[in-house]
């Protein structure tokens, strides 16, 4: 059954590490068909926010099958889908208007793009020269063309180019281990990527951008990268001041992940557009959506009063049905307290256990969603080798037997060069102080036994011991 499996899977289907096959998963443990346990460290990818096989989801979604399992988005509506949009909206409290119901992050995100899109166009008189975008270097926001030529993950995106539209330009993101100078100051750090972006705005010209699209925190490739404080309220005035759209691209760091359950909470701003999924419906059914304000929702009243968007499966009523259970779930078990708990707690022992390793870079993150990024020199950063491919060998090594941890690895390249070895953890919500300790203990058994193999092989031999350890 496996074979016949692998054999008609398209995906990876040339890949030297086939995927394994899942038969099943409970809480925070996977069971492979061999029988092997794999503790889920990465919640699939940020996904599985309230653990694997909970019954309560499974009831919710049988009793909308029993109700509606689907209608055309386009003729009809379901109470389902009218109470998570209102329930959604309710979360901003006040802050966002509307909510639309997709299916995955890219299409989400292309959503958001043509929202803005069509914000514009709905002007009187229409602004139709507003078709750039402006996003950031290192960022990943789908796999979709429109979104992968948005996004700079450049080893998932490199072999596709050109890509179509060409109407997207990049600026630094906001890196605090790469991109802030030996002494520079947290504020001079954020004027000088603030400047960035107001001359973007001025090169591309500020009457022809829609819109600046960011992650609040960077997931994959940069490797979970938190923005230093002021950098979101420098960015939101230049957007302000030349009339464009902030769309905050919460696909994975969204509906609790960080500790509030938008990220933007986090960041004394609020965005015009937000795109959430992954804990939205925490992989139970495939689920996303797209938040907008009020400023851009009055221009469609005021317009045409129709967004020229609909998909077959929008506002799938099963899908709905997940996504406000998970969501019931995650307030009425206090799982946001939980995230913000063990997330002290998970920070506090991974820096206890590898602050002080000679190839341990930076370790960074919020609530449960903490990256860690490996170096060859930690006094130069002078990123590994990319061919000795760590961060792969750390995600496959940590599947195998006897180590049973899955670790997701969000290495890439982007524009500029490089961007390191990096693996994030992202458990689900449901985690506890054991869990967390296990999870310790098992990536710093992964991450000890991948360098003592590739130093006792010689392929690492930079490692500048003057350097003290230090708080990464
Ligand atoms: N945006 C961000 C920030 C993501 O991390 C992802 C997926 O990892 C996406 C968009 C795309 O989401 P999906 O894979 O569900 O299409």
């Amino acid at each position: 059954m496996s074979t016949t499996t692998q054999t008609a899977y398209l995906y990876k289907h040339a890949h030297p590490f086939l995927p394994r096959t899942i038969k099943a998963a409970s809480g925070i443990w996977l069971t492979l068909e061999n029988g092997q346990k794999i503790l889920d460290a990465t919640g699939g990818a940020a996904v599985t926010a309230i653990g694997h096989g909970d019954l309560r989801v499974k009831e919710a979604i049988i009793a909308q099958l029993d109700k509606v399992a689907y209608c055309h988005p386009g003729f009809y509506q379901t109470d389902i889908a009218q109470d998570l949009a209102t329930f959604l909206v309710s979360t901003t409290h006040g802050r966002m208007a509307r909510a639309l119901l997709t299916g995955s992050g890219s299409e989400a995100v292309e959503a958001a793009m043509k929202l803005a899109r069509q914000y514009f166009l709905e002007q009187s008189p229409p602004q139709k020269s507003r078709h750039h975008f402006i996003a950031r270097q290192g960022s990943w926001h789908g796999c979709t063309i429109a979104t992968l030529a948005m996004g700079d993950f450049k080893v998932r995106k490199a072999i596709f180019e050109p890509i179509l539209p060409e109407n997207v330009s990049r600026v630094s993101a906001c890196n605090s281990y790469r991109g802030m100078r030996e002494g520079e100051t947290t504020e001079a750090y954020v004027a000088r990527l603030a400047q960035e972006l107001d001359d973007e705005f001025q090169r591309i010209g500020p009457d022809n951008v829609c819109a600046f699209i960011a992650e609040p925190i960077s997931g994959s490739p940069l490797g979970c990268m938190p923005s230093v404080p002021g950098y979101f309220t420098a960015v939101k005035a230049i957007c302000d001041r030349y009339g464009a759209l902030l769309i905050f691209d919460e696909v994975m760091v969204g509906m609790g992940r960080t500790g509030t359950l938008h990220a933007w909470e986090q960041e004394d701003v609020v965005p015009d557009i937000q795109v959430i999924g992954k804990a939205l419906g925490a992989g139970y059914i495939p689920i996303s959506a797209v938040l907008a304000n009020e400023r851009v929702i009055s221009a469609f009243k005021n317009g045409s009063k129709y967004f020229v968007h609909g998909q077959t499966y929008q506002s799938h009523p099963a899908a709905c049905a997940a996504a406000l259970q998970v969501q019931r779930i995650v307030q009425s078990d206090g799982l946001l307290d939980n995230v913000r708990n063990m997330g002290m707690y998970l920070e506090q022992s991974l820096r206890g256990r590898l602050a002080k390793h000679p190839h341990v870079g930076n370790i960074r993150g919020r609530g449960l969603f903490w990256g860690i990024e490996f170096v060859a020199n930690k006094g130069t950063k002078a990123p590994l080798d990319p061919s000795l491919k760590v961060a792969d060998r750390i995600h496959q090594k940590g599947m195998s037997e006897g180590y049973d941890i899955a670790i997701f690895q969000a290495t890439g390249s982007a524009e500029g060069g490089w961007n390191g070895d990096h693996i994030l953890l992202a458990p689900p919500y449901i985690v506890t102080k054991s869990d967390v300790d296990e999870i310790t203990d098992r990536v710093c058994r992964v991450v000890e036994d991948v360098f003592t193999e590739l130093q006792e092989r010689g392929d690492i031999r930079e490692v500048d011991s003057r350097v003290e350890s230090r708080k990464t």
